[in-house]
């Protein structure tokens, strides 16, 4: 196959390695950066759908030029819910500890308002919203279910991970390599999916 025939996916991030991280989930495709001087819309979805395709949607409309072949616009939202919290913070995970929280402090306050709980279930959700200039889109899901632990362990990844316990395991996503997350993590399940709806059309 040559590059011109490949899809090609220009990633929305201002952030160069989650681009990165998008190019070796998604083997086969032309993953791109977005151009310079592209602005992201603030996230004031109620959905991480909404926010993905608010992201898409705006840096789609920003693009003056398209490479040649299939090319669309991707973005992600992500985030966490705990189900003792009826699914919060979920799309405000980032700020669930205040605007300008730390991982640290979100980190800290989760523990803190589960403390004494025994209903520990969690997941982490990612959505992937493609868009093309044709107006055509893609919506693709993938979760990542678990547990809350009583005390964060582990020195790897990001965010929640030295708190969270993929199902049927022990360690925190902390203290797995970052190559074993990406096997089984919610943005690879959701790229898997991704994958799957644009081979099939
Ligand atoms: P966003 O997708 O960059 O908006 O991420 C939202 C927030 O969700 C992050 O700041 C983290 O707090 C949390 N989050 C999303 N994915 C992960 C993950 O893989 N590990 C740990 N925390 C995550």
């Amino acid at each position: 196959m040559t590059s011109q025939e490949k899809t090609t996916i220009i990633v929305a991030t201002s952030n160069p390695n989650k681009a990165r991280e998008f190019a070796s989930l998604l083997p086969g495709v032309n993953v791109l950066p977005m151009p310079e001087g592209i602005v992201l819309p603030e996230e004031t979805g109620t959905t991480f759908e909404e926010n993905a395709r608010l992201k898409a949607r705006s840096v789609r409309d920003q693009i003056s030029e398209w490479p040649n072949g299939k090319v669309w616009v991707m973005a992600d939202d992500s985030g966490i819910e705990v189900e003792a919290f009826g699914g919060a913070p979920g799309i405000y995970s980032a700020r669930y500890a205040g605007e300008d929280a730390t991982d640290a402090d979100n980190v800290a306050r989760m523990l803190a308002e589960l403390e004494g709980r025994d209903d520990r279930g969690a997941r982490f959700v990612c959505v992937l919203v493609c868009v093309s200039a044709a107006e055509e889109e893609l919506v693709a899901h993938g979760y990542f279910e678990g547990t809350i632990a009583g005390a964060p362990r582990g020195r790897t990844g990001f965010g929640y991970d030295p708190i969270f316990i993929p199902l049927d395991k022990k360690l925190t996503v902390a203290e797995i390599s970052a190559d074993e997350k990406n096997r089984i993590s919610h943005r690879a399940r959701a790229a898997h999916n991704l994958l799957a709806k644009l081979r099939g059309g």
